[in-house]
């Protein structure tokens, strides 16, 4: 199944201001003077783009809520904030702009930034499109229908041409859509929010958005660990730092650090930051990003939670069905790809062409294999590392598993790499 972020923003759209594209802009330049990039030649600007670090190249994005997860046969999304407008603009490059669209629509809650983009989903004025809308509070229907009152928005609910059915959930209950199947828990959050518990096969997805955990004692979190236990990647509301979390009182968020310790306890394998503060700029929510890393560090460097931001357009795709996979990421400061599943003789094609692409992109530099992901590793797996090592300046590998480094061991190859316990051990 795929993920895809198209909002994540918490409380109201906060769309870049010109100052931070400025910043960006001389942050790009000064280094392009330092590394001193051929300007004239636009395959060689276009490949020292792609390698600055993604505060530089890119933003995180200023869209609210709303996420996408789809197998072949279900698209399922949760929340309508403002994220949804593009969504629908995605959409209708597909069928649903002939109106043979389905999807599934699970809501949060009903707080501003979770439904605004709904009255520009542009699928749901198409006739023909089918969404099923799930939801736990009652009065879901409501809200959307009164969202669209005349007095403040030009279209009305009940002239929509998709068709829409609404399913009222219990608290706890679980809903099968095919071979997904999500199951909810209340969150404390002003008026009430719900996260998701999404599994499929064995891959699991949980989406813990607007949700505060005022007491940090174990039977308090015991009920939100049990719910999180085992999660492939646990999105988690971050939108506060620890501080203001503990100053703030009752307004229904948590911090990126609070995160950190309920994903170690439930073993989750990634944690990702998620509802940004509306006013947080990139770097802010970058160093929050950082304190997490840290914090995790500090705290246990036995089993390593991989912890992410969630940006606008981020895709990531599960598979426990183990095919390889390779992500590049810039990690504070640090070329990486992220491998992940069965490192196999299937594998080494897609894995070479990673790291020669990303080894011409970034001559002189490091590159960090993390390996955490990985599920096993071949012979056949171990021979494309070593050869790795000619394609690229300096190969450095974390966050080894324990049997993927037993094969190393056995094909008597460790002395050949630079093996470090975690990204933050990695000399740069
Ligand atoms: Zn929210
Ligand atoms: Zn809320």
């Amino acid at each position: 199944m795929k993920l895809k972020f198209w909002g994540v923003r918490g409380s109201i759209p906060s769309p870049i201001q010109s100052q931070p594209i400025s910043q960006k802009i001389v942050a790009a330049l000064t280094e392009a003077g330092r590394t001193g990039v051929n300007l004239q030649n636009k395959e060689a600007v276009e490949a020292f783009v792609a390698g600055l670090p993604f505060t530089v190249n890119s933003t995180i994005g200023g869209n609210t809520t709303c996420l996408t997860l789809e197998s072949t046969d279900q698209l399922i999304i949760f929340d309508a904030g403002s994220g949804m407008r593009e969504l629908g603009r995605y959409l209708m490059t597909r069928e649903f702009a002939e109106g043979k669209g389905r999807a599934a629509i699970f809501f949060t809650h009903t707080h501003w930034d979770h439904i605004q983009g709904f009255p520009f989903f542009v699928p749901a004025f198409i006739p023909g499109n089918e969404f099923d809308v799930y939801h736990v509070h009652p009065y879901v229907p409501d809200v959307l229908n009164d969202q669209m009152d005349s007095r403040v928005f030009p279209a009305q609910f009940a002239a929509l041409g998709a068709t829409f059915r609404f399913h009222k959930m219990d608290v706890g209950e679980t809903v099968s859509l095919g071979a997904f199947s999500i199951s909810n828990i209340e969150l404390q959050h002003p008026g009430k929010a719900y996260a998701y518990r999404v599994e499929k096969g064995e891959d699991v997805v949980v989406l813990a958005t607007d949700g505060e955990y005022k007491r940090l004692d174990h039977p308090s979190l015991k009920q939100y660990i049990d719910f999180y236990r085992d999660a492939d990647m646990l999105i988690f509301d971050a939108q506060f730092s620890v501080r203001e979390s503990f100053i703030k009182e009752d307004w229904g968020h948590s911090s990126g650090l609070i995160g950190a310790d309920i994903a170690r306890a439930a073993k989750v394998k990634r944690l990702v930051l998620f509802h940004h503060d509306p006013t947080s700029t990139d770097d802010e929510i970058m160093a929050a990003l950082q304190q997490t890393r840290e914090y995790l560090t500090h705290h246990d460097r036995r089993g390593p939670v991989m912890v992410d931001v969630a940006r606008e357009g981020w895709e990531v795709v599960f598979n426990s069905a183990g095919d390889f996979q390779v992500e590049e990421a810039n990690v504070d400061g640090l070329i990486c790809l992220h491998l992940f599943g069965q490192f196999d003789a299937r594998a080494t094609e897609t894995f070479m062409r990673s790291i020669v692409r990303v080894g011409q992109a970034h001559q002189n530099e490091t590159i960090v294999l993390n390996m955490a992901g990985l599920q096993e590793i071949s012979v056949a797996g171990v021979r494309a590392l070593l050869e790795a090592r000619g394609d690229v300046y300096n190969l450095a590998i974390v966050n080894v598993p324990p049997n993927v480094y037993r094969v190393m061991e056995l094909s008597g190859t460790v002395d050949f790499f630079a093996i470090y316990p975690g990204l933050s051990d990695v000399p740069h």
